[in-house]
This record gives structure tokens, sequence and C-alpha cells, in this order.
């Protein structure tokens, strides 16, 4: 019997720490088990990650007691951290931290019984000018979280005492006490109870498709804990329905339904959507079928919002989740569903370890935990179809717009021929011509760019210096808003300088264009348009990104500016256009999806226009027209693309007939980060042999991060979990010097 408890420690980092199992506890104390310890002089709470015979260090304290007599974490999410650390080649430790909220690991119950502060709502402008600045920090905190926080948390966040916020509690200006119960998400916004809908024909078959499955699935695990698969391999995706059906075809609907035969069986649903379209749209259509059932998860929680959300699911209080990503780990009682609507969406990628796949996890859990699980999607990633198209995964489609309407014709404008004509300008006559008809006539126009900021770059035209950030290898994007230049990727700012850095002539120009340079020449071209922009500079606030939406919905904007943030989920009856200033922003990617991602992107922003009345209109820029991705977008031919795409995969052995693993190499040597990178890429080579693509160590598309250098080394192999045991092998082996950080991303979907 194991006698030494690997423990993570409330506040003590990201360590775990070693306990001795005492003897009345020998046997209780489990994986998953919440103990309490010694630390320093103190006890604190922990939760047992792991468990050992030996530990390196002779002097353990004992575990001091056990707070559950069952463990906290279930078993069946803990088979599936097991799985996630073996899969995606990563310490157990991480995959257990990711399967449990922070805020439950840390503070188990006790959290409901602390100190509570939120606005009063008093009159505070006018004695503003009295608030002490930690006062006001206070203050700008509570708002920015509109639903309150903790007391120990605020005063965390701020690095401050509690005094500050006593004085403003005493001005009335902020109330202290017991939190608020009933804190959900939705506030006291009152929603309309939905009624399921008569299904259409192709509904209904797939509505039968997926309650065959949960039917057929329900106590009937198939994966032992032991054998260590990929998610999509053969024999093992029996219970998955892949939902392939255009923008607006009811998938939702589909899935209403599918939750409430789960329900009836007395099981409960997980819903996963993207982050980025876990709109107030998206919850309330969940809520308005099945109320106080729906528990929410998002990044935008406060801590205790989420505290209370994943114990109302433990409980068993709220049998349905939506969320985004790491809902997937919902501590769900009896899961008869797992839905994921655009399953496709590069979001459902963790970028830190555990680097794993929601979709490949909800199909995971799915197998484990005996479940149903539907992949949704207008355009399924390759991955996912292939699967379908071998037989691996159940297909539905839905091919028709649920209201009959067609889909938009959708018109692809040659820009090269417009800057040949001399007019090197943002739009085009024809995007012009049909922007200024739907003003006319009192409708609404979107227009997509998937940049933001005011101009791409900053470019002196006489020795054609490119200002860029110094500490990572890409150029700064000029805000005119801040009137500052911004590194995307470190967030550094300086500066605009007045005459290039490298020869001093002063007609430094900017070159390209982001949302804000839109904005900024549709309001010079359509003067008594109004306007709004949408993407991470103008949402920053937190209610920003609903009010704009709502102004949208009411009809006080007529164009709606964004990036990828407006590409989906959003239904606006009353807009007719859908402009796509740039569409080979995402064509010249240094990465093989480079064309399935452009395709996605247009077909989504395509799904928004003419979802009303009036037929709608798609108008795409470009300067590469008879690009497959450009072309196929045109027709909206979805499995046109996925014939010539899957063609080029399986001949350059690409991702779906092989799997991927690219292994980061990050540090402020370059040389020692290169020499690593291609020493690794020398033995795993030889490791792996001939049935392998083992590419040669090489700087990353995006060479240099917040000053570290980065190398990268790309491995394709038929089997999954041979290449990542291999690599995980090999670089154990190598002894890698520790100012180098290593990456490993199994099945990675961004290669930049
Ligand atoms: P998707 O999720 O595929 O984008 P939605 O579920 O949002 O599609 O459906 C698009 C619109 O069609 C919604 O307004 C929805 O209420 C409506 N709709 C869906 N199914 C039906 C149906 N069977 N009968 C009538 N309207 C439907
Ligand atoms: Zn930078």
């Amino acid at each position: 019997m194991p006698a030494i408890a690997k423990v993570t420690v409330d506040r003590g980092g990201d360590k775990t720490f070693d306990y001795r199992i005492p003897a009345e506890l020998a046997g209780a104390v489990r994986v998953g088990s919440r103990v309490t310890v010694p630390f320093g002089r103190a006890r604190r709470t922990g939760y047992v990650v792991g468990l050992a015979d030996r530990s390196e260090r002779g002097d353990l304290k004992a575990v001091a007691a056990l707070a559950d007599r069952e463990p906290f974490v279930g078993e069946g999410i803990l088979k599936l951290a097991r799985w996630m650390a073996d899969y995606y080649g990563a310490p157990l430790e991480r995959a257990v931290r990711t399967v449990l909220p922070g805020v439950v690991r840390r503070r188990g119950k006790q959290y409901r019984q602390r100190l509570h502060v939120r606005c009063a709502g008093g009159p505070a402008p006018e004695s503003g000018g009295r608030l002490s600045e930690k006062q006001k920090a206070v203050l700008d905190a509570l708002e920015a979280r509109g639903g309150g926080l903790f007391l120990q948390e605020l005063t965390d966040a701020l690095g401050i005492s509690d005094a500050p916020v006593k004085a403003l509690a005493r001005k009335g200006l902020v109330r202290i006490g017991p939190e608020p119960l009933a804190r959900t998400p939705a506030g006291a916004r009152t929603i309309l109870p939905t009624r399921p809908l008569k299904l259409m024909r192709e509904q209904e078959a797939a509505l039968e498709a997926i309650c065959t499955c949960i039917d057929g699935q329900a106590g009937r695990p198939r994966a032992s804990a032991a054998a260590v698969t990929a998610p999509g391999q053969a024999g093992s995706g029996g219970h998955v329905v892949l939902l392939y059906g255009v923008t607006g075809s009811g998938k939702t609907e589909v899935y209403l339904q599918a939750i409430g035969h789960v329900l009836e069986r007395g099981q409960g649903a997980i819903v996963l959507v993207p982050e980025i379209s876990l709109t107030p749209q998206t919850v309330e259509r969940f809520r308005a079928r099945f109320g106080d059932r729906i528990a929410v998860l998002h990044s935008h929680l406060s801590e205790g919002e989420r505290h209370d959300e994943w114990h109302r699911i433990r409980d068993g209080k709220a049998p349905i989740v939506v969320g985004a990503r790491s809902a997937v780990f919902a501590p769900v009682r009896n899961p008869g569903l797992i839905v994921v609507d655009e399953e496709h969406e590069g979001t459902y990628k963790q970028d830190e370890a555990p680097r794993y796949h929601a979709r490949d996890v909800a199909v995971m859990r799915g197998r484990m935990e005996g479940c149903a699980v539907v992949l949704g999607s207008a355009t399924p990633s390759l991955e996912s179809w292939h699967n379908a198209s071998t037989g691996k995964y159940r297909l539905a489609v839905l091919p028709h717009r649920a209201d009959n309407r067609t889909m938009p014709p959708v018109r692809v404008v040659d820009m090269r021929v417009a800057r040949s004509a001399g007019r090197a300008s943002l739009f085009s006559r024809e995007l012009l011509d049909a922007i200024r008809q739907r003003l006319d006539r009192a409708e609404q126009v979107i227009l997509f760019l998937n940049r933001r900021g005011f101009a791409t770059s900053l470019v002196c035209p006489k020795c054609g210096e490119v200002l860029r950030c110094d500490r990572c290898s890409v150029s700064y994007t000029y805000h005119r808003s801040r009137e500052r230049m911004v590194c995307h990727i470190c967030g550094g700012t300086r500066r605009v300088p007045a005459r290039c850095p490298g020869c001093g002539d002063p007609a430094f120009r900017y070159a390209g264009a982001g949302t804000q340079r839109l904005e900024s020449a549709l309001a010079k071209c359509f003067p008594q348009a109004r306007l709004a922009r949408m993407d991470a500079d103008s949402t920053a606030g937190k209610d920003a990104y609903h009010r704009i939406l709502g102004d949208v919905r009411t009809g006080t904007v007529d164009i709606l500016i964004g990036t990828q943030m407006i590409a989906k989920g959003l239904h606006f009856p009353n807009v007719t256009l859908v402009g796509v200033v740039y569409a080979d922003l995402s064509l010249h990617l240094p990465d093989f999806r480079a064309g399935e991602r452009t395709f996605q992107l247009l077909a989504q922003v395509a799904g928004r226009a003419g979802r009303g009345e009036m037929p709608g209109e798609v108008i795409v820029q470009t300067y590469t027209p008879f690009h497959p991705a450009v072309q196929a977008a045109r027709r909206l031919d979805y499995e046109g693309f996925c014939a010539e795409e899957l063609a080029f995969r399986r001949e350059l052995d690409y991702p779906p007939f092989t799997h991927l693993v690219n292994v980061g190499f990050k540090g402020k040597s370059e040389n020692t980060v290169a020499y690593c990178a291609s020493l690794f890429a020398k033995k795993l080579q030889a490791a792996l042999g001939e049935k392998a693509r083992v590419s040669e160590g090489a700087p990353a598309p995006l060479a240099r991060a917040k000053g570290a250098y980065r190398y990268q080394v790309m491995a394709r192999a038929a089997s999954g979990v041979g290449l990542t045991r291999t690599v995980r092998d090999v670089l154990a082996g190598l002894k890698l010097p520790r100012a180098v950080t290593v990456a490993v991303d199994v099945d990675a979907v961004s290669l930049l």
C-alpha cells in the first residue's frame, strides 16, 4: 500500500509536496482526496494528486486529516485525467489540476462563508474627489466584476489591506457581508420559456440517430483506464455522431431535444461551445428550455460564481452544463450526452500543458463513461469528417436552413484589378455600392477583418525599415485610439516615432489595415452611417460586448465592423450584407491548415447574412481569387473542399492521415535552443525509424517571443500514442540544459 501522498497545497504554488500517510488513514487516502496537511506552522487544505511508495525526502510530515470520506474528484474524471496525462505527455499533477477548477481546489466549501463585497450603488461621482487612490481602485475592480467579489480576492488582487474597503463601506459606497445567494450568472433578467419545436424531417433523423446512441451507450463504458488510445481510433468511436449542418439548419434545436431525452432518462448533459460564442444569445436558448437546471461555466465568472456553479453541478442540482473548453471536466453525475458545438474551433485546444483538445477529451470521456457524444458544425474539422466518412463516427446531415431560406450568394471580388486600376483602397466599388444600397434601405451590414488595431505596421518608404518589437519577431501594430504602437504577442507598447529609426526619414507610413483603420475609412465614405466596432480592444470592459450586440439588435447600428469575434453564432435578421474585407489574411499563415481555416472562416462569416425575411449577400475581397479555399467558399461547397484538401493531406502525410506532435524549444540563447532542437530531431528520427517523418529543428514561424528564441520540431507518424511515448523517452534521455524550455504539443492545431 502506498505510504506517501503527493499533495497540492492551497496557496502552495505550482509544486506538490510529499506527506506520509499515517497508519490510521492507510487505504483511505486516495488520489482525489481532499486532505488537511501541516504547512509551515499552519494547517492547510490540499488535494492528493498522486501516491508513491517512497519519497526522495527523509523527514516527512504526516497527513493530518482526511476531509471527506469519498475522494473529492470522481473516479471517472480521475481516469480521464490519467488518460490525458498519458496521451498528451503531461505530468499527472498538471492533469489533475486541470480537471479541478482552482477555486474549488483551493478553498473547498469554506468559501461560502467568506465576506463578500459589492457596490452599494450609492452616489459616487461627486464624492469621487475625496476618495484615496486605493479606494478608487476598489470601486473600479468591483465595477469591472459586476457581481461583486470576495473580500480576500479583492485585497489579494489589488495588493491592499481591507482598510480602504471598510472605509468605502462606512461611506456607504460598498456593502460588505455574506454573499448574496443564487448568484446565477443569468442575473435578474427574465427569460421566456420555450417548448420543443416540431422538427423537420432531417432534424428528426438526426435526433433519432443521437437518441439511439444515447440509449445504446448507457451504462456501457468501453475503455479501461490502462489502455491509452487516441480518441478517433478504429472501433472506438461508435458513440459519436457528427452533426454536419449548414449555419441556421437547426442544430441547436436538435441538441435541445436530445438533452430533453437525456433528462427523461435521469441523466445529465454537457454542452461545449467555444468561449467566443458563449454569448448571452446562446446561453439564453438553453436557459429558456431548461431554466435553472442549467449551470454555466466560462472565463468571465468571478471565483465565487465559478465555485457555486461547480458545486451545483456536483450536487446534482444542475444536470446540464453549458460552458467553454474546461467544462468538459464538469462533475456532471451520470452524463448521457456531451455536445461539442462548432467542433472545428481551434480554441478547444488548450495552449499550456496538458495541451488537450476538448473535443477529443469529450470523445474519450464519452467512451469511458458510456455516454453519447455529438460533434456539431457547419464546417467540421477534416479530422472529424474523415472519421465520419470512414465509418468510425456516425454522420447526420442537415443540408438546409431550418426556415428553408437559401444560403446567401457569395461574390468574390478580385482586388488585383482594383489595384491595377490605381485605386489602392480598402474597398472595392462592388462593396461600396452594396453598402450604400443597404444604408438606403435601412438594412444592416457586417464587415469582417480579422486584424485589430489601426495599421498593421509602420514602414519606411525609403529604407524599408519596419518597426518591430525587440522582444518578439513581429512588427508593431499601430493603435490610433491609444496613439501607440502595440505588440500583439507580448502586449508591449511604445511611442510612435516621428522619423524612421533606421534612416531618419520623416515619411514613415502606415501599411496594412486593421479594424480601427477600417472604421475611420468607413466614417469618411459614409458620414451618416452609425458604426460600431467589435474586437478585443473595443470589448475590454465587461459589458461592452453585450452593449454593442444590443445596439445592433435594436437597430441603432448600421454597420458592425469586427474581427473573428463576429464570425459566428450571431443572429441578426436585419443584416443583409456581409463583407469580408481581406480574405487572404489567414491564407498566408505558414501552417498546413491555412486553407481549412480560411474556408471555415468564410463559410461561418457567410452564415451571418440573410437570417431574416430579406435575402442576404456576401462579398469577399481577395488578392488570390482562385485559391481552392476561396473558390470552395464562393460555392459554399464544404464537401468539395474536403475532397480536395484530403487528397493533399494524404499525399503529404498530414493529419488526419497521421498524428502530429509539435515539440517547441524556447530560450534566451539562440545557439543553445537551435542546438537542442536539432539534436532532438536527429535522435527522434533515429528512434522512430522509417515509419515517421521528423522535420529538422527550425525556427518557429514566430521565431522570437517575449525575448525568447523559439525553434520547433514537427513529427508525424501513423500511431499517435507510440509517437508521443517515443518523443517523451527521447526528451528524457537528452538531459537538456535548464535554460531551454520544452513544450510537447500532441495533435497540435496551431504551428505558429
Ligand atoms: P444552427 O444551430 O444550425 O445554426 P439554429 O438552431 O440556430 O441553427 O436554427 C436557426 C433558426 O431556425 C432558429 O431561429 C431556430 O429557432 C429555427 N428553427 C430550428 N429548427 C426549427 C424547426 N424545426 N421549425 C422551425 N424553426 C426552426
Ligand atoms: Zn513583443
